[in-house]
């Protein structure tokens, strides 16, 4: 079944040494600044020019009618009609109020009874790392449960692709993909020897090559390990397409001048563009200058400025960069309603799958209890620091050691006086919480935000392998916080699982398990439809500081919503991920329309 340790250190007596995390995810991947770096260089250096397609036009105004709206807003929950001038809510209630609003330039729109949400808003993920990851094929466990699967799909792309030029894929995943436990060059040859191949293992450690990549590189039997890293090879020497560690890895992806040529704003629009299709409005970067500081601010500056954003964005700064922010002179609210700084991101451990989270008591299976990032005493002090500069402080903490380090040093910093509350800090996955955490958490106005695809993806293995069934059932506990009265939210924490906001909401409802759908991972959490839809919407606005210009349809509000196919609160709760997003608006204007071409690049 799972073999969550592939590619991890073994020793003989069957135990996990601490080692390589071969699940890292974005804000603690320390491989994925080199890899990324190799293939596609700097990002502050624009090799094309950003395409500067402007957002299409707002109409004057825009009068829903026939819509079943659920606001978000406490005080009037539903309306059937929705007002929107120059991008902003003027009306929300009734239909025959709603025609009063009719004038020459107006536009009405007849929603057939359809459901219109806030749209919704992504409160954690890495943009850099999911747009640079963006030219690579998805060929992950989630898509393909096994390798063969993953394979033919890489031969239909390679059967779409003009010979010659590059194909590249990611997300292999030995550990959750039944099949080989790698991708060896003959393999590879059978899907290609027209095309260079190359396809990243999900932990980015690892990577795999056919023999025209190979050859490309000019690799061979006599080509030396380079330092630190390691060209896997057959009996004779030959190289047999394993590329192990970054500097192997690079040997072969800066042959790939497609992608040193690509210019990273365009990734990053499409991305936007993509959430747009699943129904974000906005995204939050958690972690931003992890892979190449300030660099990557230059970046956002060109996105903005090129009129073509389709999503909101707003970002923490990742600590491990923090000399570059305090040089720049950055300050939380700096930007404006599209882009925006409102946090500041630490990591304090590493990802409880791979056995790096930090724990009370050691893992299961493993002599030791994961890895504390930062040390109890410097997290306190970051955590002083940066309150005291105004940042809301955003700490991921997966183990339940880590979380009490992270209420300790938010404890400390509210008994020196700090705004603990009223600057909304974080914790980032919360993933094991005991009644006290939340009991603390409550105290000091501390809100999770919950990787809830770990509970759906991961469940399975944290229950009968990496933790037994007690502490499994400490995993992302949404109900005990709702109850306990906290804001709390989900995310994907995309490249880690796909963002998709039906999707978390279904697993949050339904907290089933991808291989054992009819044991859902401790049931008592389970939350109603409704707490779902405000974790994706006012309560994830409330926690990215823009409940005040997003996060409900209310008049004033920027007017940014959806339209769904379906009610969530009305399909079965397996079919909530299912809901197709007919329509995705941005501050009045149709960003997506399902079925059409819509808005800039497409
Ligand atoms: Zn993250
Ligand atoms: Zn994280």
């Amino acid at each position: 079944m799972f073999d969550l340790t592939a590619g991890a250190d073994r020793r003989p007596d069957g135990l996990f040494a601490l080692g390589h995390d071969v699940h890292g995810c974005a804000c603690c991947a320390p491989m994925l600044p080199a890899v990324l770096e190799a293939t596609y260089g700097r990002l502050d250096v624009a090799p094309s020019g950003i395409a500067r397609v402007p957002r299409p036009a707002q109409v004057g105004t825009l009068i829903l009618v026939n819509a079943s709206i659920l606001t978000m807003n406490a005080l009037a929950p539903e309306a059937e009609a929705m007002v929107i001038r120059d991008g902003r809510v003027v009306h929300v209630g009734r239909r025959d109020e709603a025609k009063a609003f009719a004038d020459g330039d107006s536009v009405i729109v007849d929603c057939g009874g359809r459901t219109v949400l806030p749209g919704f808003i992504e409160p954690h993920l890495h943009l850099i790392p999911i747009a640079l990851l963006e030219h690579c094929e998805n060929l992950g466990p989630f898509r393909y449960p096994s390798v063969n699967e993953a394979l033919l799909a890489l031969s239909r792309v390679t059967a779409a692709t003009r010979a010659g030029d590059w194909v590249v894929g990611r997300q292999f995943d030995p550990s959750l993909q039944s099949g080989p436990r790698e991708l060896t060059r003959d393999l590879l040859d059978a899907v290609s020897d027209t095309h260079p191949i190359l396809i990243y293992n999900a932990s980015l450690h690892i990577a795999y090559c056919n023999s025209f990549a190979l050859k490309l590189a000019g690799i061979g039997a006599d080509t030396p390990n380079p330092s630190g890293a390691e060209i896997g090879r057959e009996a004779d020497g030959s190289p047999n397409g394993v590329l192990k560690g970054g500097a192997a890895i690079a040997l072969v992806a800066r042959h790939n001048t497609a992608l040193r040529n690509a210019d990273p704003a365009e990734a990053c629009l499409a991305v936007l563009r993509r959430a747009n299709r699943v129904g974000f409005t906005t995204v939050c970067d958690q972690g931003t200058g992890l892979m190449q500081g300030a660099a990557e601010l230059a970046l956002y500056a060109r996105l903005r400025e090129s009129g073509a954003m389709t999503c909101r964005f707003r970002y923490s700064l990742g600590d491990a960069r923090a000399a570059d922010w305090d040089r720049a002179g950055i300050a939380c609210g700096d930007g404006d309603a599209w882009m925006r700084a409102t946090g500041w991101k630490i990591v304090s451990d590493g990802s409880n799958q791979g056995l790096t989270g930090l724990q009370r008591d050691p893992y299961r299976n493993a002599d030791h209890a994961g890895i504390a990032y930062v040390q109890a005493d410097a997290l306190r002090d970051k955590v002083l620091q940066r309150l005291a500069e105004g940042w809301q402080v955003a700490i991921h903490a997966n183990g339940d050691r880590a979380i009490d380090n992270t209420l300790d040093a938010f404890a400390a910093a509210a008994a020196a006086g700090l705004d603990v509350a009223g600057r909304r800090c974080r914790i980032e996955h919360c993933s094991i919480l005991h009644d006290e955490h939340i009991e603390r958490m409550r105290a000091l106005g501390v809100s999770p935000s919950f990787l809830i695809g770990h509970v759906y993806w991961w469940g399975q293995a944290f229950r009968d392998v990496i933790f037994g069934p007690d502490k499994a059932a400490l995993l992302d506990r949404t109900a005990a916080c709702e109850t306990a009265g906290i804001r709390w939210t989900l995310h994907s924490d995309e490249p880690v699982t796909e963002m998709g906001p039906l999707r978390c909401i279904q697993n949050a409802v339904t907290r089933a398990l991808w291989r054992d759908p009819e044991h859902p991972l401790a049931p008592q959490e389970c939350v109603s439809v409704e707490a779902a839809l405000r974790a994706m919407t006012i309560d994830a606005a409330w926690q990215c500081h823009s409940d005040h210009e997003i996060g409900s349809l209310e008049v004033g509000k920027l007017a940014d919503f959806v339209v769904l196919a379906a009610d969530p609160r009305r399909v079965p709760v397996d079919q909530i991920g299912a809901i197709a997003v007919e329509q995705t608006w941005v501050e009045g204007v149709c960003v997506h329309a399902r079925g059409e071409a819509t808005g800039p690049g497409h």
